[in-house]
């Protein structure tokens, strides 16, 4: 906390607020020094969140007004004729634990995800339908997260209702409300455009492409043909859809490859096959949930980077990513490093990849970085 670390958990608290229910409290430090107000949620393990720091104004419902404005202004540059979708507000970054907006086209997708958030429900759906006119709102909210702080889970209204975003001047197909997280990522946006520009002429693979997002914007980009990757139907489906909506824009020699496979599986087979790929995108689920599952996580990022790297024609590029908090960019180059050597390769590292700015790092919240990557060149 002198740090300003936002959380605090239940062991560290000696003498709770006596109330039945989450409140809003003064938090005090062993000397009985304010360090400011958090919200305190009886029974939960994370404990307080904190909302202020002493010498702040006092919290109240125009503090959350004011912090939902000052979020949504930061991201006003992003809307552009390319864009019509970012995330809004990104939970203890924005300093609105646990709340994550993302807007999608004219719709807001809702997470409120801590006993905060839950508590000012109505004051933040006020707020939010002032601040973006015509929104349409839609609650997908994380029952996982809303368990952990003694909340009932959101009944999830499977939205079949489909939504056409921009991003980064491609179409995409979204249903905010069903699919995974909230339906599209967000967080890949800078990756994607950053990938592209080395995409023209390329053979690209893209593994554990979801709706293909790198796909399409390798495509888009010229790329020469695009294999595209993952265990998922409904996820092939959406990226099927997403090539028939932009498909006047793609040049229709770049073939596009969908694969419904096991990655794992599917980067073995491809290297019996003597196949080789001049741009590999590695962008796989959370594979370290927690600190404790870092050993076997490691093994499966360096077992992906082998097999990618065995695809690699001289010169291939790699973009390559993890997006489990406990993957340090240390860790991640420690992997590839022995990935490199097993496969008896180079690596160069020509820039870090890291979640787009609309997903800020707050210093003092070590948990808001998580998506982090390479692009490499193979030798
Ligand atoms: N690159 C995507 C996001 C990938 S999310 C984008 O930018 O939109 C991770 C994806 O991996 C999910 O779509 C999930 O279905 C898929 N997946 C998880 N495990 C897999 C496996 N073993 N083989 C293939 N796909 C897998």
């Amino acid at each position: 906390m002198r740090f300003g670390h936002p959380w605090i958990f239940s062991g560290a608290l000696a003498k709770p607020p006596e109330t039945t229910g989450p409140v809003l409290a003064d938090i005090l430090n062993s000397r009985g020094e304010l360090l400011g107000q958090g919200f305190y949620t009886p029974h939960a393990r994370l404990a307080v969140r904190m909302l202020t720091v002493a010498g702040e104004a006092a919290f109240s419902t125009a503090t959350i007004h004011r912090r939902l404005a000052s979020a949504i202004e930061r991201r006003d540059h992003l809307f552009t004729a390319e864009n019509n979708s970012a995330r809004l507000v990104f939970a203890e970054s924005d300093f609105l634990p646990g709340l994550v907006v993302d807007r999608f086209a004219a719709k807001l997708s809702v997470q409120f995800n801590s006993a905060f958030s839950e508590h000012y429900r109505a004051e933040i759906l006020a707020a939010l339908q002032t601040l973006v006119t015509s929104a349409k709102i839609i609650d997908t909210s994380d029952n996982e997260a809303r368990n952990r702080e003694q909340l009932l889970p959101v009944s999830r209204i499977d939205n079949a209702e489909e939504t056409v975003i921009l991003s980064g001047g491609i179409r995409y197909a979204i249903r905010a409300g069903a699919g995974q997280k909230t339906g599209f990522y967000l967080d890949q946006r800078t990756n994607r455009a950053i990938v592209a520009t080395h995409a023209a002429g390329r053979r690209v693979l893209d593994a554990f492409c979801y709706s293909g997002s790198f796909s399409l914007a390798c495509a888009k980009a010229g790329a020469a043909a695009v294999t595209a990757i993952d265990s998922s139907a409904d996820a092939l489906a959406l990226f099927k859809r997403n090539l028939e909506l932009n498909a006047t824009d793609f040049n229709a020699n770049t073939p596009v490859k969908p694969v419904q496979a096991d990655v794992f599986e599917e980067l073995r087979k491809l290297k019996s096959a003597g196949e080789k790929f001049d741009l590999i995108v590695l962008d796989p689920p959370k594979l370290a949930p927690s600190r404790s599952k870092m050993d076997a996580a490691e093994k499966a990022y360096k077992d992906l980077s082998l097999q990618a790297l065995h695809l690699a024609s001289p010169g291939a590029l790699l973009a390559t990513f993890s997006c489990s908090g406990a993957m340090t960019f240390d860790k991640l180059r420690q992997v590839l490093h022995y990935a490199a050597h097993d496969a008896g390769k180079q690596l160069q590292i020509l820039q870090p990849l890291m979640q787009a700015e609309d997903h800020p790092v707050l210093l003092a919240f070590p948990e808001s970085e998580y998506l982090r990557g390479y692009l490499c060149r193979i030798w």
